[in-house]
């Protein structure tokens, strides 16, 4: 893989020639921006080394985060490819490549449109691009940064449905909000969790689209904020985004892992911040009736993990209530995880095994969205998560409070 390598140093400087190079730079110097080296194949093809951000205590690792900007000549073609998928998840390794389809880029960082990669044999996946401007950014995901959830926050701080709590800080000490929209007295309660995995932006645009639904003031919105409350950590792994990391915090812990035990609030400030208040609403008798961990990958399914609890018959069936009302009201059609699946440490496994309340991971397809036939973008899951509005007033209509 390592391009001009050898003693003919000479060869090397006129392989590097304007005509066969014409990518200029790689900028990642922005908020977001994924870690990356690179270098050049003798025929031009940029290949981009992603970092693994490393989990501790454990052989895991994770790259896949893509965020970057090109500066090139506008017209040029460039191509891409992406190394070091190699990555290692649950002890076991995996290339990340399969799961690897589709890219977006933007000349402004605002508007993106989706272009499809190019899987090669043996793990290998290129991204073919022209040049429209002279610069032009490549992402994974349609990017949710940071200074993006602090432009939203400060657009409903002040709302009157609107409560905005901090409970604690992340490694770096950022500040960790719970958003609660509408009144607390509601007889149901709703919890969200988005981006415990900083690659992973959907969960975000969700939070959004749901957010714009129940402050949308209208009957609906008063209908349903009658009948249930939200809650919401809008971005848990706030250090990961600002770093472009992959999966992990900066202390090497996975926030959507170790939910069985209590959090290290060393290791895991974000996730023993949240615990804290979760027992505190627990004791007030304010527990959430439903918990829901945003997250994107391949597939798109409910994870339904299932703990050895009593509960667990309650569960099951309003999972599949669940289940039946995002088919119902959104373009949901990926599916559940079957029978006894397991996943433990999980929010949605850890918060049912340890506090009976009724969780689960919600995964959203990175690539492709079956109900649309289309690409994923932050339109659709913006869609999605104001659908789920009514998709809470229907759940908590048919599923009584405990
Ligand atoms: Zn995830």
């Amino acid at each position: 893989m390592v391009a001009a390598r050898g003693p003919a140093a000479d060869t090397v400087t006129a392989l590097s020639t304007e005509t066969n190079r014409p990518l200029e730079f790689i900028d990642t110097s922005f908020e977001n921006a994924s870690p990356v080296w690179y270098e050049f194949a003798p025929d031009g093809t940029v290949l981009v080394h992603l970092l693994y951000d490393h989990e501790r205590s454990s052989p895991n690792r994770a790259a896949g985060h893509i965020h970057f900007q090109l500066h090139a000549k506008p017209g040029a073609k460039l191509t891409l490819e992406f190394l070091n998928l190699d990555n290692v998840w649950n002890g076991v390794s995996g290339s990340v490549a399969r799961e690897l389809k589709v890219v977006v880029v933007s000349e402004d960082g605002r508007n993106w449109k989706p272009i499809p990669l190019e899987s090669l044999p043996e793990n290998r996946v290129r991204l073919h691009v022209q040049m429209p401007g002279p610069r032009l950014y490549v992402a994974r995901l349609q990017p949710y940064r940071l200074s993006d959830l602090e432009r939203f926050l400060a657009g409903i701080r002040t709302n009157r449905l609107v409560q905005i709590t901090t409970i604690g800080t992340t490694v770096q000490g950022r500040e960790l909000e719970i958003v609660r929209l509408g009144n607390a007295q509601a007889p149901s309660r709703v919890f969200l969790r988005a981006r415990a995995h900083p690659w992973e932006s959907g969960g975000n645009w969700i939070v959004e689209g749901l957010v714009r639904r129940l402050l949308g003031d209208d009957a609906d919105a008063r209908r349903f904020l009658e009948r249930y409350c939200v809650y919401l950590m809008p971005m848990a792994n706030k250090d990961g985004v600002a770093a472009g990391r992959t999966r992990f915090n900066l202390q090497g812990k996975d926030l959507n892992r170790n939910w069985d035990k209590p959090a290290d609030p060393k290791l895991s400030p974000e996730n023993a911040a949240l615990e804290q208040w979760l027992e505190k609403m627990i004791t007030s008798g304010q527990a959430p009736h439903l918990a829901i961990e945003l997250h994107n990958d391949g597939n798109g399914l409910l994870h339904i993990s299932c703990p050895s609890v009593p509960e667990l018959p309650r569960y099951l069936e309003r999972m599949t209530l669940l289940e039946e009302l995002l088919r119902k009201h959104t373009w949901f059609t990926e599916g559940a995880t079957k029978g006894s699946f397991r996943n433990s440490g999980t929010l949605g496994d850890g918060w049912l095994e340890r506090y009976r309340i009724d969780a689960l991971v919600h995964e959203f397809n990175a690539n492709w969205i079956g109900g649309l036939k289309d690409y994923p973008s932050g339109k659709h899951w913006q869609n999605y998560g104001e659908k789920l509005a009514t998709v809470f007033y229907d759940y908590f209509g048919s599923a009584k409070p405990r």
